[in-house]
């Protein structure tokens, strides 16, 4: 307005610009801003903007997506609490560090997001400034790493853990690239190899070849296997080194393949197999050992396994019989069809009991000739003390047999032979006593004595006579109750009228009658008395225990005489079987103990012995009072 001097309006004046630039410029700021924000929305990342003072003045939509917090909550230093208490306090004084110092920054940590988890994340920022250079604040991203973080704490794991596998074990290890280039190697490889430290330090992998080659038996086999498998790279290896200095080493190759089918790596791995190639040896040369053993001794020798498998049969075999025992028809067609039943229950108990395999059978040879053999078999063991095979072999016994058989002929014959002249001896004797009268002392002393030694020796007459009826299976039993304590009283005193030097203490007592045949049973007690007696002559006594226990009965007779050694003591139940030491000083036939046994077995009792050489023997028998012995 222009005014009069009275102040009063008198005329206005205007001015039009054109501010269309202006007003384009505006919106266009607008635009841009909304624009912006657009982006900041859309970009997959977190935006954020602070003051000079590094309060935060914005934060895109994505923040608030993701944290749950509001403007209110975030801006100024709110931000903040959405972080992990543990990477809080670093990530505060890493931004605050940066913003003082106008620098950038980048750094990880957990953001908790809407749902409460926290995500690994990065924070980066950088200072703005403005045309003039003057310092704005900062403006930053936050990036998601979660994945990445994870997958690099997982590799990071897994490389010690490779790292640490590889340097425990007790294999060499060496990693080398498709090329050949040595990528890694651990402590055990060194050791194995003796390789020298600088051809490993410099990755020399042709020196590393050559050396390993100056160490082998056979370099060729070993550059040949190496050059095949770098041609040919899905293929697996193993195999074994021989090293000059004797050192064994099996050496195993497995390429490194990816998911599509690149050959990346080698991974060789050695191990030190001396000891077992050593053992390997010993094996192999001891079991070659038995073999020219076995294939050379005159036994029939045979090897199973722990079920009773055929895995091995010496020439023998094949000589003696034409036939190879590996199985059960061998077996039927090579041992006579009596024998059969007997040695096979007799192979079965020993199989499920493992005790040792003993027999007699007839084999029958090529000449479809049967001829007598023994068998011995018995268990190996291994560390664990389990069977793991039977060893075994057939002796002939034949020509033994037969003389055995020709011997109890002969004596089943002598002895019956005997029975007659003596009889008529004795009868003659005794008409002889009751012809003299009082004046002829001396002749009835004579007489009597000579009645006694016939007796003695129609004794022995009758048991050599036994012997023989065992033989056949013809000793006869009359089996009877009667009273125990009644036979080893009588007894004693019968045998104790013959020895003037040993006394014989008696013990013990028995509450139930037995059944059996008292006669018999009386000869083994007559038979243990007297060869307690006989095998002591430097003892004055003999001890006779005899108990019930239950439905048992136990007796033991005892002496402090000569003693049987060990090795002997299965041996002395055998027919004509007699202690070699014993026999020159001793005499005697070697049938009482195997008379006695037979008798003990036939009363389903058990005889058997203890005894020290030196220090004198005990022979124990039990008896079942009731027993049902050939019933
Ligand atoms: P014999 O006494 O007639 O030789 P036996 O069958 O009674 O026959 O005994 C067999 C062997 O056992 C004897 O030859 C002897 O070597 C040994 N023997 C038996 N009893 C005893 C004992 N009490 N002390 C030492 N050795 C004994």
């Amino acid at each position: 307005p222009i005014f009069n001097a009275d102040s009063s309006l008198r005329e206005w004046v205007g001015v039009h610009t054109d501010i269309t630039e202006q007003k384009i410029a505006a919106q266009k700021i607008r635009e841009s801003e909304s624009y912006f924000r657009r982006l900041t929305d859309t970009v997959p990342a977190i935006i954020w903007i602070t003051e000079p003072d590094g309060s935060c003045s914005y934060l895109n939509k994505l923040w608030y997506d993701f944290t749950g917090q509001t403007k209110e909550q975030a801006l100024g230093f709110g931000w903040l609490e959405a972080i992990h208490p543990k990477d809080r306090e670093q990530a505060g004084e890493i931004f605050i560090s940066a913003n003082s110092s106008q620098k950038p920054f980048s750094n990880l940590s957990r953001f908790r997001n809407s749902g409460g988890e926290y995500r690994w994340a990065v924070d980066f920022g950088s200072p703005k400034f403005d045309a003039n250079g003057v310092f704005e604040g900062m403006i930053g991203t936050v990036m998601d790493a979660h994945e990445e973080k994870l997958a690099e704490e997982k590799l990071a794991y897994r490389t010690a853990l490779l790292e640490a596998h590889n340097q425990a074990g007790v294999d060499g290890i060496m990693l080398v690239d498709a090329k050949g280039k040595i990528i890694s190697y651990n402590q055990r490889f060194i050791e194995i190899w003796n390789m020298p430290q600088h051809i490993l330090a410099d990755q020399d992998d042709d020196a590393a070849l050559t050396f390993a080659m100056s160490q082998l038996l056979h370099p060729q086999l070993f550059i040949d296997k190496v050059r095949y498998l770098y041609e040919n790279p899905t293929e697996t290896s193993h195999d074994h080194l021989e090293f000059m200095d004797g050192k064994w080493v099996e050496r195993n190759g497995y390429p490194v393949i990816g998911e599509d089918g690149t050959n990346y790596a080698w991974s060789w791995t050695f191990r030190d197999i001396t000891k077992q190639k050593l053992f390997e040896k010993e094996i192999r040369d001891s079991e070659e050992r038995f073999r020219l053993l076995a294939q050379t001794l005159p036994q029939l020798i045979w090897v199973t396994d722990e079920l009773g498998n055929a895995e091995f049969s010496s020439i023998r075999w094949k000589e003696y019989s034409g036939l190879e025992p590996s199985g059960e028809a061998e077996w039927k067609a090579i041992i006579h069809p009596e024998d059969y039943n007997l040695i096979n229950s007799a192979w079965i108990h020993s199989l499920t009991t493992g005790n040792i395999f003993k027999s007699e059978v007839r084999l029958k040879n090529k000449e479809d000739e049967y001829r007598w053999h023994s068998v011995n078999g018995e268990p190996v063991f291994d560390k664990g003390n389990k069977i793991i095979k039977w060893v075994g072999a057939f002796t002939d016994i034949n020509e033994q047999k037969l003389n055995d058989e020709r011997k109890d002929e002969f004596v089943s014959i002598a002895s019956h032979e005997m029975k007659t002249p003596l009889t008529t001896a004795k009868a003659y004797l005794q008409m002889l006593e009751f012809t003299l009268d009082e004046s002829n002392g001396e002749a009835i002393l004579f007489t009597k004595k000579a009645i006694e030694s016939v007796d003695r020796l129609t004794e022995l007459a009758s048991e050599l006579l036994d012997v023989s009826k065992i033989r056949l299976g013809k000793l006869q039993y009359n089996l009877a109750t009667f009273n125990f304590n009644d036979l080893i009283h009588d007894t004693v005193e019968s045998i104790q009228l013959t020895t003037p030097i040993h006394r014989i203490i008696k013990s013990g007592e028995v509450r139930d009658p037995v059944f059996g045949d008292k006669h018999r049973l009386q000869q083994v007690v007559i038979n243990l008395l007297t060869n307690a007696i006989k095998y002591s002559p430097d003892a004055d006594v003999v001890f006779i225990d005899f108990k019930q226990e239950g439905d048992t009965i136990q007796v033991s007779v005892k002496d402090a005489g000569i003693g049987i050694a060990q090795s002997s003591l299965d041996k002395i139940f055998d027919k004509y079987h007699r202690i070699e030491d014993h026999a020159v000083h001793f005499q005697g036939l070697g049938i009482g103990l195997f008379i006695s046994f037979e008798i003990i077995q036939r009363h389903k009792g058990k005889l058997w012995a203890t005894s020290e050489a030196g220090k004198g023997s005990t022979f124990y028998f039990l008896l079942p009072i009731n027993n049902s012995s050939s019933q």
